[in-house]
């Protein structure tokens, strides 16, 4: 049977950024090496515009019966002035939710053809590869109760709770102790525990779990200090495994050690097959629908699907190695541009990793 693909564009540049990712998904369909349907779904502003709120029922239904969801980005200042319930990120958390898609991968990967583009020295990031494993479905952004409200006649308060279970801690560091097994053998989880007793109970589970991973070595950094040592020698980090706030600031800060968000996939699984894959990066209102957009972060997040929920890695490498060859050859979105090479569109840099692959 034909695997099922959810193709949800969103807003900003998500459109042109996803067109080119399905370029490249289409070639290989019609090739006959990927056996797959595609189906479009709206979420965020494109889906207020079209039903009033952000995350239709039609399209988590769509979602839900998918083997993977491929997203583009939501938001813009169009609907910035919406209640929380009605703005477009909540359609996008209610899909991380209602998918229970935990684990966010993130990795950060630096294509030595763009070391120039990155803001730290060459020998600092040269050869970087590292995996931010970010819980996703729980934590601060979840925790009830929220609010703000009136506590005198002066003055308001606002409120969020941080709060995690056990099996969320374990469930998450499972997910990163496995991969950290295929890679190099270290997990750094990062917390607050000096502060939080969230990041206290978190420690303790990390610690536990870790006994079932002897070949994974485990350390801990507070997260005021991963943040310091992200930049300062980032090459010594392998798995780093978080919270959804923590990860949430720590995968951005990888990002600009890659040169640009616009090189940076993600992930999220939900430790049964399926997932959903999106650019790390946001809707970018300011260059929205100018085909300035770099989509090889949408075109990588295509290959972590073949990779992590349609069981074909031998294509999620040849979609890198594409990329890696059009990088070569000296094409650029202008976010990674530098001296030297030739500055392309979005359609352009789509089109030269569908003539690589
Ligand atoms: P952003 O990631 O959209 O943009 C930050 C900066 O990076 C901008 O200068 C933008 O032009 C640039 N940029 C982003 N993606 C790029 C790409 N592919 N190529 C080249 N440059 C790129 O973050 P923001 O400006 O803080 O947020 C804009 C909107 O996106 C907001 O509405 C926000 O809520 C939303 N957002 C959505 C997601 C998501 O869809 N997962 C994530 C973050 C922010």
């Amino acid at each position: 049977m034909n695997k099922k693909v959810v193709v949800l564009p969103g807003d900003g540049i998500g459109p042109e950024i996803i067109e080119e990712a399905v370029k490249v998904l289409r070639a290989l369909v019609a090739s006959g090496e990927f056996p797959v349907e595609f189906e479009y779904g709206h979420i965020g502003g494109a889906a207020i515009d079209r039903t009033g709120v952000p995350l239709p029922d039609e399209t988590l239904d769509l979602a839900r019966a998918a083997d993977a969801i491929l997203l583009g980005s939501i938001g813009g200042p169009k609907w910035d002035g919406l209640e929380r319930q009605r703005r477009p990120e909540t359609g996008l958390l209610q899909l991380r939710a209602a998918l229970g898609a935990f684990a966010n991968l993130r990795p950060a990967i630096l294509y030595p053809q763009l070391l120039s583009a990155s803001t730290l020295k060459p020998d600092i990031v040269s050869g970087l590869d590292l995996l931010i494993v970010r819980e996703l479905t729980g934590g601060i952004y979840f925790g009830i109760p929220r609010g703000i409200r009136q506590i005198d006649d002066r003055e308001r308060e606002a409120f969020n709770t941080l709060v995690y279970r056990e099996s969320e801690i374990v469930r998450i560091c499972k997910v990163a102790f496995d991969i950290a097994t295929q890679r190099h053998q270290h997990v750094c989880s990062v917390d607050k525990a000096n502060v939080l007793e969230v990041s206290q109970l978190w420690r303790e589970v990390a610690e536990c779990v870790a006994q079932d991973y002897p070949t994974v070595r485990l350390t801990h950094m507070y997260i005021d200090n991963a943040a310091m040592q992200l930049v300062l020698a980032p090459k010594q980090f392998d798995v780093i495994v978080t919270s959804n706030l923590f990860g949430d600031i720590l995968s951005d800060e990888a990002a600009m050690l890659t040169g640009s968000i616009g090189m940076l996939p993600s992930a999220s699984l939900d430790g049964k097959g399926k997932g959903l894959y999106e650019p790390a990066h946001g809707s970018a209102p300011d260059i929205a629908g100018k085909q300035l957009a770099n989509p090889l972060a949408t075109i990588l997040s295509a290959a972590m699907m073949m990779r992590y929920s349609l069981g074909l890695p031998e294509l999620a490498e040849r979609i890198e190695t594409a990329v890696g060859h059009v990088l070569d050859r000296g094409l650029r979105t202008f976010d990674i541009s530098s001296p030297g090479t030739q500055r392309v569109g979005t359609a352009e840099m789509g089109d030269a990793v569908l003539k690589a692959l």
